[in-house]
């Protein structure tokens, strides 16, 4: 029994030693931060089990876009097109291959409801399990993953600025339950030459478990590069993406906000 125990102790310390460390030692530091990007020594955010419901299917306040109610895409495109995601029982699903969607309408400074679901067969490991994400202006993603019981690099998990900032908190519901997101997106602004005035902010609920506290987006999230910001208009569609994983999306609306006189 004693030897049983001790290979098994043996085989659990392997797995754990393997289990660390996913990512790279190859990429650029993240500016501003002592972390590379996707850095695989960063330390992974400690798990939480949200609550039974938080924002699931709420209701779209009165001054809200009701961008997907479950039962068409007459607010979105895909390449100019009526996009090709599947789209059955109230529910939009990523087809795999066809790219993004993203919304017709451009927005600023905005809230974000939306409900999401990783696949319930799981597959894939890492970035490939459950991938899409929520696109700000084409360029910020606030990251949709599987992670439930999935090792990745901290920065790529559900809840992630991407290659930025990690989430507080992995408060994924596990693979085919739905999840809610609530998002607070603040724009960059730019003055007339160009040059960044304010930098983008994101503050984000993952199943009512604040995952992203006012972060600071260091610019455009991108896969192993850090890149500067370049200058734009402030405004822009609200996109999901196709990342080959079959995850699902419900119940999307978005507040576009003003400022305080
Ligand atoms: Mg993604």
């Amino acid at each position: 029994m004693k030897i049983l125990a001790l290979i098994s102790l043996g085989v659990a310390c392997i797995s754990a030693a393997l289990a660390q460390g996913v990512g790279y030692t190859d990429t650029p530091q993240i500016r501003g931060q002592k972390w590379k990007v996707h850095d695989k020594e960063r330390p992974n955010p400690p798990t939480v089990t949200p609550g039974a419901s938080f924002s699931n299917g709420a209701p779209p306040p009165s001054d809200a876009i009701w961008l997907f109610d479950g039962r068409d895409f007459s607010h979105w495109t895909q390449n100019g097109q009526e996009p090709k995601w599947a789209l059955a029982n109230g529910y939009m699903e990523v087809a795999g291959k066809t790219g993004d969607i993203a919304t017709k309408e451009e927005f600023g400074d905005a809230q974000v409801h939306l409900e999401f679901a990783t696949p319930s067969k799981v597959e894939g490991e890492s970035q490939g399990r459950g991938n899409s994400g929520v696109f700000f202006h084409g360029q910020f993603e606030v990251q949709v993953l599987d992670s439930h019981n999935n090792q990745t690099y901290a920065d790529g998990q559900a809840g992630a600025l991407y290659g930025q900032w990690p989430p507080l908190a992995n408060a994924i519901r596990p693979p085919g339950e739905w999840n809610t997101y609530d998002i607070v997106f603040e724009a960059p602004r730019f003055d007339p030459a160009g040059k960044l005035l304010k930098p983008g902010y994101v503050t984000a609920f993952l199943n009512g478990v604040c995952v992203q506290n006012r972060k600071e987006l260091n610019g455009p999230t991108n896969h192993r590069s850090t890149d500067p910001y370049k200058a734009y208009s402030g405004k822009g569609k609200l996109s999901l993406q196709d990342h080959g994983n079959p995850t699902r999306f419900r119940n999307i609306w978005l507040r576009p906000l003003g400022e305080q006189p």
